[in-house]
């Protein structure tokens, strides 16, 4: 028998702390850390570059087969550019979740990111529809979210900005990201439900790492 991958799925919507989250938990599990909503803003971002229409799928699906994106610790690369900074600035959030409405740009990268886990024996996924399509049968799925208040209020301490604006993004790109026909985001009825509002991040580590121990203890008995 293969033996199984420790995966940690962790969705939820814009600014409920997953990367923050993630991130610290991949080190205490010692498993690597993959960011989905890079790839997607990846994507974005070389279509935006070439001048493509972010609606056209066929299009936008060619450039996400086509571009050579590298993800190396902290830094993203596109076509050999670091776009670390640039994918996460005004012009690639206004559009990305326009982008990932597009059936075919997501099973390109639902392909990229189930062969990344598997090549790093597992990892820490970060996303939107990681639990309920990506990796299903994940050793433990994570729903994160906080008020909407306290998730602009985060991102704006992060990058800057207006609170009020910010918030009005974050509630349209939610609104997208739930409402579109292919997996959108939402909570599946067997992950681990935090409400990260009034919580440290030290303690929703400790939650989520205890949560996963007592999982592969019950497997392993
Ligand atoms: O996580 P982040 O805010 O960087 O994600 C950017 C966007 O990428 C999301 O708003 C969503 O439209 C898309 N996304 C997705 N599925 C994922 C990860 C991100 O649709 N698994």
């Amino acid at each position: 028998m293969t033996k199984r991958l420790r995966i940690v799925a962790i969705d939820g919507p814009a600014g409920a702390g997953k990367s923050t989250i993630a991130k610290a938990l991949a080190v205490a599990l010692n498993i690597p850390y993959l960011d989905t909503g890079a790839m997607y803003r990846m994507v974005t971002y070389a279509a935006l570059r070439d001048g493509i229409d972010i609606k056209n799928e066929s299009d936008v699906a060619a450039i996400a087969k086509g571009m050579r994106a590298v993800m190396k610790s902290d830094r993203f690369l596109v076509d050999d550019v670091d776009v670390t900074d640039i994918i996460r600035g005004p012009q690639v959030t206004e559009a990305v979740s326009t982008v990932a409405a597009l059936s075919a740009v997501r099973s390109e990268l639902r392909a990229s990111q189930r062969s990344w886990v598997e090549n790093a024996g597992g990892g820490v996924v970060e996303g939107r529809d990681i639990g309920t399509v990506v990796f299903p049968d994940a050793t433990l799925k994570v729903f994160l979210t906080a008020s909407p208040a306290v998730r602009a209020q985060r991102r704006v301490a992060q990058s800057g900005g207006d609170v009020v604006e910010i918030e009005e993004q974050i509630r349209q790109r939610d609104h997208l990201d739930s409402t579109r026909a292919d997996s959108p985001l939402r909570e599946s009825n067997d992950s681990l439900f935090i409400d990260t509002t009034d919580l440290s991040i030290d303690a929703v580590v400790k939650q989520i790492t205890s949560s996963v121990e007592s999982i592969e203890s019950n497997i392993n008995e």
